[in-house]
């Protein structure tokens, strides 16, 4: 580890503030529906759909997916389902919540993945979103905050499995982090 704390970007109080509107907006849209499943993307979002969920005003279900990119991610590398959500998909109303949207190549896949489920709608919660490093137009219904092209943890983002479980947003500097882990 670096050792230095992780510069601020956002804010607890401005983190619990954004999750109340999203979940209101959520509970507006689905005010009519019986029940939403929200499936989180392992392992960056479980703190924020934590969260989420439990600010929520209509009935809904969790269940969880994890997902390995191999290449670059920097450059979108190929995406693939390594944990498969237990809930049949088919007839509900989906909502995927994703920590980070950088290339977009996961949720592009995530997208088509659970798009070929007939589920009754499909829907798209982010929390963070790099607009500089998006390769793919990627739809986000639910956005939390667009962020500058940093390296961000905290909130359940990481750095090498680090940081998760600070309470902000901060920003890291890559290589100091990896220079701390072989040094
Ligand atoms: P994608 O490029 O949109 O497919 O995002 C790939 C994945 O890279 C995300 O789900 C995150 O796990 C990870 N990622 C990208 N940028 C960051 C970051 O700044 N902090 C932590 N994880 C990141």
């Amino acid at each position: 580890m670096s050792g230095k704390t992780p510069a601020v970007l956002i804010s607890e109080d401005d983190i619990r503030r954004r999750v109340d509107e999203l979940a209101a907006a959520i509970s507006r849209d689905y005010a009519g529906a019986a029940e939403v499943l929200l499936v989180g993307v392992l392992r960056g979002s479980f703190i924020f759909l934590a969260d989420l969920a439990r600010r929520l005003t209509v009935p809904c279900r969790v269940d969880f997916i994890a997902v390995s990119s191999y290449g670059d991610s920097t450059t979108g590398g190929e995406v693939r389902l390594i944990l498969d959500v237990r809930t049949s998909v088919q007839g509900r109303h989906v909502i995927v919540v994703e920590d980070i949207v950088d290339t977009g190549s996961t949720l592009t896949y995530l997208l088509r993945t659970f798009g070929a489920r007939q589920p009754a709608s499909l829907k798209t919660c982010v929390l963070t979103r790099k607009p500089e490093g998006r390769e793919v137009d990627v739809q986000v219904d639910y956005l939390g905050f667009d962020i500058p092209d940093a390296w961000v943890v905290g909130y359940g983002l990481d750095i090498a499995d680090r940081y998760r479980t600070l309470p902000f947003i901060g920003v890291v500097d890559p290589a100091a982090e990896v220079a701390g882990i072989s040094g």
